[in-house]
């Protein structure tokens, strides 16, 4: 399937193109990850697919493999990041859940104990 263009404006495009720098921690054919500039738990790492997509759901729609894409690396970060006692993946899905970038992506959150229900 043909991935959308890029539009000029999507931070996460720019880094994923590297024009805005971000500290890489993993990328492949599909896949880039970095750690968040803001980061909420000792890591946290942000998953993004190479294709631009609004969020999670778009992604899934048009590029199912993708999303399972975005999956595994979550699962290699983890395993990388000596996260044994678990992590948190989270795609916050519009604006009232607190989304900001509206290029999918992937929260990885470990290395501190996480609460549930989350805030
Ligand atoms: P969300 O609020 O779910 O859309 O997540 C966007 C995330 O991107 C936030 O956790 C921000 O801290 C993070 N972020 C924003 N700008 C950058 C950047 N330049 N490099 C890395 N992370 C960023
Ligand atoms: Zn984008």
């Amino acid at each position: 399937m043909t991935a959308p263009a890029r539009p000029d404006d999507c931070l996460f495009c720019k880094i994923v193109a590297g024009d805005v720098p971000a500290e890489i921690v993993r990328a492949d054919e599909t896949t880039v990850a970095f750690r968040d500039i803001h980061p909420q738990a000792p890591t946290h790492v942000l998953v993004v697919p190479r294709s631009h997509y609004a969020d999670a759901a778009e992604l899934a729609h048009h590029e199912p493999a993708g999303l399972a894409d975005v999956l595994r690396a979550a699962a290699d970060i983890a395993e990388r990041e000596g996260l044994t006692e678990g992590y948190r993946a989270v795609f916050n899905t519009g604006a009232g859940a607190g989304q900001t970038v509206f290029h999918a992506h992937l929260h990885v959150l470990g290395g501190r104990s996480l609460q549930w229900p989350p805030g």
